[in-house]
């Protein structure tokens, strides 16, 4: 979760191929630059219906699926709260997003910024959307959110549609956890280097409750290294023919 003015939620860190093993410091080389390369729309597609499928997989409300969108940034994928979106990395290379679409990698941090938009949910039901506005300026200051009338209009479609969190909910005691969690959600956004503080910082990151979570569900998605090396090989081959 690298965080910015909008975007809150994401890896605080870019994952690459299974670095320890030296086939992905060979797919590094191959790839070309990461830098605003070409985002070719097919692989962006095939990361459309993958996410569109998860979301049906899961269960989910299709009235509150919030769209993907190519953005540049520091993480994978982040779920801006603010744009009500899922953001994904545009410098990636087509050729990495290929991979991370058919090793199914990309499924799976899908999976981790889903958890987000439910952990939302939750604190939108917990504090009700027309006081999300009140605790965004207080409590969840640090996040920097502004309330448009779009945006209501989302907390409002999560009420309408889940309904409420009373004391008596069976999700009330998940939904004030994770309202506490956000609230002392740990902002590293400006943090550049490696100091004591930063590494304090992302300790805390890796254990807040949103992560944490989040991080359980994406687990169950993740691709087999072996899966993955298959499929590296095979794209690589595609690709020198
Ligand atoms: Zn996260």
């Amino acid at each position: 979760m690298k965080i910015n003015h909008t975007i809150k939620f994401g890896f605080n860190y870019n994952t690459h191929f299974y670095g320890k093993h030296t086939y992905a410091n060979l797919v590094e080389k191959l790839s070309t630059r990461d830098i605003y390369s070409d985002t070719k729309a097919e692989e962006f597609v095939e990361l459309r219906n993958i996410y569109n499928n998860l979301w049906k997989e899961i269960g989910l409300p299709e009235n509150l699926k919030p769209r993907i969108q190519y953005k540049a940034m520091l993480s994978n994928m982040a779920f801006s709260i603010q744009d009500y979106k899922i953001y994904v990395e545009k410098r990636l290379s087509p050729f990495k997003m290929n991979l991370r679409n058919k090793s199914g990698k990309n499924k799976s941090i899908l999976r981790h910024e889903i958890e987000h938009v439910k952990q939302i949910w939750d604190i939108v039901r917990l504090v009700g959307a027309d006081n999300m506005a009140e605790e965004l300026g207080t409590n969840l200051k640090w996040l920097n959110i502004e309330v448009s009338p779009s945006l209501l209009k989302n907390f409002q479609e999560i009420e309408k549609t889940l309904g409420k969190i009373l004391p008596s909910s069976k999700e009330y005691v998940k939904a004030q956890q994770y309202l506490k969690a956000l609230r002392n959600y740990p902002d590293t956004s400006q943090y550049y280097g490696i100091s004591i503080k930063e590494l304090r910082e992302h300790i805390k990151y890796k254990n807040n409750l949103l992560e944490k979570e989040a991080r359980n569900e994406a687990a169950k998605y993740k691709p087999k290294w072996t899966k993955t090396f298959k499929i590296v090989i095979k794209e690589f081959i595609k690709l020198i023919k």
